[in-house]
């Protein structure tokens, strides 16, 4: 059985010798770690934002 790795799309084997399946390696599971949780940060940050416009309107009043 082959896949392939998310990160880099390289033919991996899913095999338990491979301590970073479904990645090829370390490098590409952290990349992918990485990309993950700057989707997930974008979200307070956005929160973040409108919490500062409200009190930029509270200033105006
Ligand atoms: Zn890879």
């Amino acid at each position: 059985m082959t896949a392939c790795c998310p990160t880099c799309k390289k033919p991996i084997a899913l095999d338990p010798s491979n301590q970073f399946r479904p990645f090829c390696s370390e490098r590409c599971s952290i990349l992918d770690l990485g990309a993950w949780a700057d989707e997930k940060y974008k979200v307070p940050v956005a929160v973040q934002e409108t919490e500062s416009v409200n009190q930029n309107a509270d200033d105006e009043e």
